[in-house]
């Protein structure tokens, strides 16, 4: 039980198929108590049905393209919890129509979203988080897609957002260290999502990745959940800022 009497939050979770979701499955069976976030009351009707997987979990609220629902998502946090020892930070979003076609015909309103959504709420949440955290041996963990450092055609403005992602990784984790607070990135494979079904040629994506990936499978969300676990637990206590890959080594290959 690595994670027995540590308190985790978990951003992200929209239905079954999320890389959050299989992060929650991982991170429960190692015994952490659980606080999950939910984008809006649609949504958390869906998080509501697999409330009862967990064991009491508290659920609140959060969109995090607003300060005040951050804020109030902390409060509440340490008021119902304590403090925090570990988060993790799985969610984006851009506007459908900046996902096909061009980057170049990214317009100015879906690069600020793409950016605010997917890379400066790893920060705003952070910043906020960070007192809940300290002197914990706390960590946050985000995700993040090899988009950001190579062109996956359609991938467009979320492989920008996702490259200030990585970078904010690296800042915060020089930022929080001091307070013991670790700042790691899981840089997954294509899997199928409600978010992924927003990039134009998933599919084909998830098809290339098994057809040429070392391992010759698909990322499945079990197992960037129990990295997610190891980065969460202390048996990372040696890693920040840093990019781990979990999507069967297909970032090696050079041809
Ligand atoms: P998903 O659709 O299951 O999860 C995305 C989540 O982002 C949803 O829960 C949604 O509610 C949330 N979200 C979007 N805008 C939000 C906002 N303003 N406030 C709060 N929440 C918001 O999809 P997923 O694929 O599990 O995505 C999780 C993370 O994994 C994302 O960062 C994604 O970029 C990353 N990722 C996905 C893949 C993939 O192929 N699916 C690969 C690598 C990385």
């Amino acid at each position: 039980m690595l994670l027995e009497g540590k308190t985790g939050l978990i951003m992200g979770v929209a239905n079954k198929r999320s890389i959050a979701w299989g992060v929650t499955q991982s991170v429960r069976d190692a015994g952490a108590r659980l606080i999950l976030t939910y984008q809006n009351e649609r949504l958390g009707e869906n998080v509501r049905k697999l409330e009862s997987e967990l064991n009491n979990p508290l659920l609140y609220p959060c969109d995090v393209s607003s300060d005040d629902e951050i804020d109030q998502l902390m409060d509440a946090i340490a008021k119902d919890a304590g403090g925090l020892d570990f988060i993790v930070h799985a969610l984006a979003f851009a506007p459908r129509e900046a996902l096909s076609g061009g980057y170049v015909d990214t317009t100015r309103e879906a690069f600020r979203i793409a950016l605010d959504v997917s890379a400066y709420s790893l920060v705003a949440v952070a910043k906020r988080a960070a007192p809940l955290m300290k002197d914990r041996d706390g960590s946050i963990v985000t995700l993040t897609y090899l988009g950001s450092e190579r062109v996956v055609p359609g991938y467009n403005v979320m492989g920008v957002a996702k490259a200030a992602l990585e970078a904010s990784v690296r800042y915060l984790a020089n930022d929080l260290g001091p307070d013991g607070i670790r700042v790691n990135a899981i840089s997954a494979g294509p899997i199928k999502t409600l978010a992924s079904s927003a990039v134009s040629g998933i599919s084909g994506m998830v098809k290339m990745h098994v057809e040429r990936a070392p391992l010759r499978r698909p990322t499945e969300i079990g197992e960037v959940g129990d990295t997610a676990l190891f980065l969460a637990s202390s048996l990372s206590r040696g890693i920040t800022g840093e990019v781990v890959y979990v999507d069967g080594g297909y970032n090696v290959l050079g041809a």
